[in-house]
């Protein structure tokens, strides 16, 4: 009985092909709740840190002196915490995912208030 379990889920998955896609030249449809990546909008921003604080992966950091808001989005699990505790609804999650990099670096997004942006 237990052999012919297995049997049947190998038969199953070998027909079925892989659960995971060839991103980023395959990218999954968006449903009206997937959670993509992580957007501000920095003129409603008052700085207090409080998405960094909440953020279980130390993806975001808060300077508030330069008034900027910077997150690695590939420290990002998008958990959704940050927009939901920031007290000034200024985060969302736009329905599209980070670009792909090879580079550590090349997940990190800064915004300044006065609108100077760097990365994507
Ligand atoms: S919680 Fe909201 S208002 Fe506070 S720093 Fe983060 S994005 Fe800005
Ligand atoms: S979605 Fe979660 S992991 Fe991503 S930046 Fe917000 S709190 Fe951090």
């Amino acid at each position: 009985m237990r052999s012919f379990t297995m049997t049947r889920i190998i038969i199953k998955n070998l027909l079925s092909g892989p659960a995971t896609l060839m991103y980023p030249k395959k990218k999954r449809a968006f449903t009206a709740i997937t959670r993509g990546r992580v957007a501000t909008d920095i003129q409603k921003c008052i700085f207090c840190g409080m998405c960094g604080k909440r953020c279980p992966t130390y993806a975001i950091t808060v300077t508030k002196d330069c008034k900027e808001w910077q997150i690695d989005r590939l420290k990002c699990c998008a958990c959704n915490l940050c927009v939901e505790i920031c007290p000034v609804k200024c985060l969302s999650m736009e329905n599209q995912y980070a670009p792909a990099t090879t580079d550590k670096a090349g997940g990190i997004v800064t915004v300044k208030l006065e609108g100077a942006t760097s990365g994507t």
